[in-house]
């Protein structure tokens, strides 16, 4: 049995430990490690940033458990969530951690009010709920928060982008001054912290540590795409996928409509969701996401945000979000669980330099790739075909058609028969010239690229050997190559960012010390 002697060491309960274990939790996560010892230990308000699906919940549904297990009837602690679903999901998580020590109930809008007063009588330590809900129960005096402790925002700067903000603070006025404020939040921007100045106390800011990176197991593409060749692009990449699961932002409702409606026409098993749809729609789509009788989901940001799906084969950005952050939120959503993700970005002109500053401030490796030509695609499928042919054989899944096969064979050559078949049943699905052409264009960018060379002056190398070693490989031109500073064991080069794709793809193979001898140099800080 595993011991969990690292939430052990964070201070946690065996009653607590036994929750965990039935979980199936192994490990505390890195945001986990660094608030739940917190929260348990320390008497200070909390900031605690991380990306969703990092395990926020049980960071504070764990300590709170631990502190308000035994106590009476009255509420100890308020979750705030934007949303219904996030309502259910941290109840839920917090129910199965508690198992039974403490009891803690879901409101939200949408359902009778009614009943949700009567659990609330029935004593409850925990109440989690959408702010518009808790106010209305508060301003009929169905929720007493007198004896609050603890107040909880979670997913905070969802709730700000909502809206909410009228609504918490109108809250804050039934919580007694003697209380702490956990917030938590995927994203820190300033309104947050203008939040946190105004109604908390010194709060401790707790990060997970940003060098360590979240995005690890999630590989970065992007392709260069006129925005009217966006849907093609999209098409050729689900078809070469064998088994594409992915999740598709798009940055408007109307935007997910669209999109979702034409990969319908096409004949993929695709459902939208955003703000607009109701909250049953919603539920009803996510359920059949998850048990993949769907398999490509369009979403807006909002729309996706804080839902715990994992093990996506593909996020794709169907056009770049609004900032830095929600891109690394984005793409989180796939690579986990120790599984290889793929993140892939299309990029048309007119984002390219919103691609620049995600790649910058993200500090991401975002390489470019050029999509599947229509007759690799053509060809993948091919071979499908064939391996369920085979497979077919194998099991002799065949019989019934025997006697149909010797009519075709007895007037044709088996050849003939069966390509004619094959036309008959797959036409649709092989022809080339269902993908349309994509032309392919570049972005004329001004920026620059420092890239890292792992060969110096121990290796023989002056400027003009380095330039020759590279245009060996590449064709760019001499004077494309600027900065070059040729130092004892390395050496740094600065090329267009077009060009450093080139060379960074040309030396992928190239190793120095099992390391790539070319990279892109960390930024100077
Ligand atoms: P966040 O609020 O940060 O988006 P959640 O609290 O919703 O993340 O957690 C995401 C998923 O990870 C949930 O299914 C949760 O049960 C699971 N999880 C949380 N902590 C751990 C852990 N330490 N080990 C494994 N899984 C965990
Ligand atoms: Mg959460």
């Amino acid at each position: 049995m595993e011991t969990l002697d690292e939430f052990r060491q964070l201070g946690l309960s065996e009653k607590a430990l036994e929750a965990i274990r039935n979980k199936g939790f192994e490990k505390p996560s890195p945001i986990q490690k660094i608030t739940i010892p917190v929260i348990l230990g320390e008497d200070v308000d909390i900031i605690a940033q991380a990306q969703t699906g990092t395990g926020k919940t049980a960071a504070f549904g764990l300590p709170i458990i631990e502190k308000f297990e035994g106590k009476s009837d009255v509420i100890n602690a308020l979750v705030l969530v934007p949303t219904r679903e996030l309502a259910l999901q941290d109840c839920d998580e917090i129910v199965s951690l508690a198992e039974k020590r403490i009891y803690a109930v879901a409101v939200y809008g949408g359902q009778s009010i009614s009943e949700q007063k009567r659990r609330i009588k029935k004593g409850v330590q925990v109440v989690v709920g959408t702010p518009g809900r808790i106010l209305d129960l508060l301003k009929r005096g169905d929720l007493n928060l007198d004896n609050l402790s603890m107040f909880v925002l979670d997913e905070a700067d969802e709730m700000l982008n909502m809206g909410f903000i009228d609504d918490i603070e109108a809250i804050m006025k039934y919580t007694p001054k003697e209380k702490r404020t956990l917030l938590f939040s995927a994203t820190m921007p300033d309104r947050i912290v203008k939040l946190a100045k105004k109604y908390m106390k010194s709060p401790k800011k707790l990060e997970v540590d940003k060098t360590q990176p979240t995005t690890g197991l999630t590989d970065q593409i992007y392709f260069e795409v006129r925005e009217s060749d966006k849907f093609d692009a999209l098409t050729r990449i689900i078809d070469i996928e064998p088994e594409f699961y992915g999740l598709i932002f798009c940055r408007t409702r109307n935007d997910v409509d669209v999109l979702n409606t034409k990969l319908i026409e096409r004949g993929y098993a695709s459902e939208g969701l955003h703000g607009e749809i109701t909250q049953a729609q919603r539920e009803k789509t996510l359920a059949r996401f998850r048990k993949r009788y769907i398999n490509i989901l369009v979403a807006t940001d909002v729309a996706a945000r804080g839902i715990d799906i994992v093990d996506l084969s593909h996020v794709i950005n169907y056009s770049l979000p609004q900032d830095a952050e929600s891109y690394i939120h984005r793409i989180g959503r796939t690579g986990r669980a120790g599984k290889q993700g793929t993140a892939i970005t299309f990029v048309s002109a007119a984002e390219y330099r919103k691609l620049n500053y995600v790649q910058k401030v993200t500090k991401s490796n975002i390489r470019k790739e050029i999509l599947p030509a229509a007759e690799d695609i053509v060809a993948v499928k091919k071979e499908k075909i064939k391996d369920e042919l085979f497979d077919i054989i194998k099991k002799k899944a065949y019989t019934d058609y025997l006697g149909m096969a010797e009519d075709l064979i007895a007037i044709n050559s088996p050849e003939v028969a069966l390509a004619s078949l094959l036309r008959l049943a797959f036409k649709s699905q092989l022809e080339v010239s269902n993908y349309q052409e994509i032309r392919t264009f570049r972005v004329d960018t001004k920026g620059t690229t420092r890239l890292f060379i792992g060969l110096g002056k121990k290796d023989g190398m002056t400027p003009r050997k380095l330039s020759e070693f590279i245009r060996k490989e590449v064709k760019i031109s001499d004077n494309h190559i600027d900065d070059i500073l040729v130092r004892d064991d390395f050496s740094f080069i600065t090329v267009s960012f077009t060009d450093a794709e080139v060379i960074l793809k040309a030396f992928a193979r190239h190793k120095s010390d099992g390391k790539p001898l070319i990279t892109k140099a960390k930024p100077r800080s």
